[in-house]
């Protein structure tokens, strides 16, 4: 047989936010598709109407633009095989309930919720199948004057299939291998409904998986239940030779414990389950997202890329085109990935750190200006020495403030211990003969100045620690921050004179 073509989709159902999970899923078909020069198509699994959410669409959409996944075709994307979202495509499906209820692989059902409640408390473990489809009000049973009337009256009814018993079904799927379920633990699933005039979700998703030529099928380990029925409708269909390859990812667990990851685990520790922040529009609920919790995307793909999957070797750091170049289905584990959610913020730092300066001060920009200052003031080449100065003490963007804060204010305070321990009765003494030191530097950057002064500190013989600590306290506010000589080379001169004579001032 011919290399089919690569063709893989995320499939979502707009349902809400997009959890982090799905959109693990996403990135790993979006890695396969692009490592085979093959399509990633994005199709809204939409028939269930009643659990649809508006935004939800949109905010998926978005979460992928953000963290530069592309899709090649589907909903907003164009495309030759749409359209894309399942509820614009009724007739279709209704087409292939057509073809099944006429080759016999699926029968019309008028049970009413109450008789199959009436059933199940009459059967203990009642399940609709070929054990006890002869019991029932079905096209099986009834004859076929009696079924067009009703159908013809109007009455609701359901198409389900028709499972044959006894059979080992075979899944092969790339991760887990071998999968073998024998049919009769199967019900006759419910293929489509005549109340609302919609597949289920099984049916449209092997009819569209057929049309869009998929070729393989990455997702989730919750759908791998469903797989033994999906390979049955392919083959009900006629349709086996061209039936995807499954694959089924691995759960993400709760950092700590056992079981699948929640939202409620990220409320509790504090992290994101969501790409993006998340308004509910039903309850209003505001959920986080590390979008704007500052999380860069770069980390969070290469985050989320280690759940579940590994290179074979210890590298860790991967960026995108890397990402697409290693990924192998194969490396992936069988059992679940635990959401140490800890290792996303240490990938935060690590790109942070990796990202040029000059990218990272734009960044920083509306953090200053969310902090009072006028980001157009300072040159970018200042913002960029400024963000290079302290990036290291940081994880998230957000962080750079705290840490550079002084870069933009001289100090209006001074940090109480720092005075008690490093300002005493003769610093401003001492300080009067430093500014003296410093007015007569003439090459004010870092290493000339720092000479200079711990010359004339050795010289007089003075406490390095206390005279320096000093200086800091006058110039930063607090005794931390990175080296001083690199801080007064940015601040200039100048402004560096003024801030100890304010400090002396202040501090007396
Ligand atoms: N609509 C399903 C979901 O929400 C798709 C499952 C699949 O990929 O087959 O995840």
């Amino acid at each position: 047989m011919a290399e089919r073509k690569v063709r893989v989709r995320f499939a979502p159902s707009p349902t809400g936010a997009l959890h982090i999970g799905g959109v693990r899923t996403a990135l790993y078909n979006y890695l396969f598709a692009r490592q085979h020069n093959g399509d990633l198509i994005f199709r809204i699994e939409d028939t269930d109407s009643h659990r649809f959410v508006p935004g939800a669409e949109e905010y998926i959409l978005e979460s992928f633009k953000w963290l530069g996944i592309h899709f090649d075709e589907g909903v907003s994307f164009g495309g030759e095989h749409g359209p894309y979202r399942q509820s614009e495509r009724r007739e279709i499906y209704k087409k292939y309930v057509q073809v099944l209820l006429e080759n016999g692989k699926a029968y019309i059902a008028f049970d009413t919720p109450e008789e199959l409640d009436a059933k199940r408390a009459e059967i203990a473990n009642f399940q609709y199948d070929a054990s006890t489809r002869g019991m029932m009000r079905n096209s099986l049973t009834m004859p076929k004057e009696e079924v067009d009337a009703l159908i013809a009256e109007g009455k609701q009814y359901v198409v389900r299939f028709k499972i044959e018993p006894n059979e080992d079904v075979r899944v092969n799927d790339l991760i887990r291998g071998e999968v073998i379920i024998n049919s009769s633990i199967l019900d006759d699933k419910v293929l489509y409904k005549s109340a609302d005039e919609l597949p289920t979700y099984h049916l449209a998703n092997i009819v569209d998986d057929h049309l869009m030529e998929v070729s393989h099928v990455i997702r989730g380990e919750e759908w791998l239940p469903s797989a033994p029925l999906h390979v049955l409708l392919y083959r009900a269909f006629g349709w086996e030779d061209t039936m995807p390859e499954f694959a089924h990812l691995p759960l993400l667990l709760k950092p700590e414990g056992n079981g699948k990851l929640s939202k409620r685990d990220g409320d509790r520790l504090g992290f994101p389950v969501f790409p993006l922040e998340w308004h509910d529009p039903k309850s209003g609920d505001v959920s986080s997202g590390y979008r704007e919790s500052g999380y860069l995307p770069e980390a969070v793909i290469n985050f989320l890329a280690l759940l579940g999957w590994n290179p074979g070797n210890d590298q860790e750091v991967m960026s995108m085109d890397e990402l697409v170049k290693l990924f192998d289905l194969n490396h992936c584990s069988k059992s679940g990935a635990k959401f140490d959610y800890k290792k996303g913020t240490w990938f935060n730092h690590e790109y942070i750190m990796m990202k040029p300066d000059a990218e990272l001060a734009q960044l920083f920009k509306p953090v200053l200006a969310a902090n009072g200052v006028d980001a157009a003031a300072y040159s970018d080449v200042y913002l960029a020495k400024v963000v290079s100065l302290v990036k290291g003490r940081v994880n998230f963007v957000k962080e750079l403030w705290d840490q550079s804060r002084f870069f933009f204010a001289a100090p209006t305070q001074y940090a109480e211990k720092d005075v008690k321990k490093r300002w005493s009765e003769d610093t401003p003494r001492i300080m009067g003969e430093l500014i003296t030191v410093l007015e007569g530097i003439a090459d004010f950057s870092s290493k000339p100045s720092e000479d200079i002064v711990i010359g004339w500190i050795t010289e007089k013989g003075y406490h390095m620690g206390n005279v320096m600590n000093a200086f800091r306290l006058a110039v930063v506010g607090e005794c931390k921050g990175p080296h001083m000589f690199d801080i007064t080379e940015l601040l200039g001169k100048d402004e560096t004179i003024s801030r100890i004579r304010s400090a002396v001032e202040k501090l007396g």
